[in-house]
């Protein structure tokens, strides 16, 4: 693998690239650059690339395996980064990672904020966490639905070290950019509605949504972190090859 991954070069382009798409993006719809948070999706990618493309200017990086953070975990330069969990998690795998991310990017069950309640309350720390919403309503995804969203919300501000900051999600795979547009327009819709209902202890700070092929039309949507594996690091296909 060491071999394989991306050469320096090629890793400062891209995220030049990305920025850049970020910053046109952003600009189209009257945003700022500077209030969207480009995330790295660091599956896959052993520490030195990662910590290459913390020195070029990536601040977050996310990643969704347990075992595969904790491997890297003291590898990291951890200086000015913040470590975030964006991939699903085992209720019993909770207490491997609660002292090492900033933030778990996908709650999506009652049963899993109870667990980060409990091993958060030993450490005396209040995690942030954003919900993970299943927008297209797909078997084979994670996520609360929409429907369900507000008394999730509701029923989570029982636990006092979890402290809910936004909304994340992974949009069904569509055909074209505009069916994209859709989910994350609704999701977008609903963050605000939230937010505008004021309820105690969550706050819509965050809305995670946008990965290589459609960060962009994210960004034009309302996310403001985006979470981007490929456009960075290139094909992790190639690389398992
Ligand atoms: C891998 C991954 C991404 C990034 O995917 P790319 O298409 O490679 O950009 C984003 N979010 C999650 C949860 C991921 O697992």
């Amino acid at each position: 693998m060491e071999n394989l991954s991306i050469d320096d070069s090629a890793l400062k382009k891209n995220i030049e690239i990305v920025q850049e798409n970020v910053r046109k993006a952003a600009q189209s719809v009257g945003r700022n650059f500077e209030d969207i948070t480009i995330l790295a999706a660091t599956k896959m990618q052993n520490v030195d690339v990662i910590n290459r493309a913390v020195s070029y200017g990536i601040a977050y990086i996310g990643e969704n395996r347990v075992q595969e953070l904790m491997a890297k975990y003291d590898g990291y330069n951890k200086e000015h980064i913040s470590i975030q969990y964006i991939g699903h998690l085992q209720v019993n795998k909770v207490k491997y990672i609660v002292d090492k991310v900033d933030m778990i990017q996908s709650v999506d069950s009652m049963k899993l904020a109870a667990q980060i309640d409990k091993y958060c309350a030993k450490l005396g720390k209040i995690m942030d966490v954003l919900i993970e919403v299943n927008i297209g309503k797909e078997e084979n995804k994670h996520g609360v639905f929409l429907e369900d969203l507000v008394q999730f919300l509701t029923d989570i501000t029982y636990f006092k070290h979890v402290r809910v900051r936004g909304l994340m999600t992974i949009p069904p795979i569509c055909d074209n950019i505009e069916q994209t547009r859709q989910y994350f327009s609704s999701l977008y819709k609903e963050f605000l509605d939230i937010r505008a209902k004021k309820i105690d202890n969550i706050y819509m700070d965050f809305l995670s949504m946008g990965m290589s092929g459609d960060y962009m039309c994210a960004v034009e949507c309302g996310a403001n972190i985006i979470r981007i594996g490929t456009a960075l690091f290139g094909s992790r296909k190639k690389q398992e090859e």
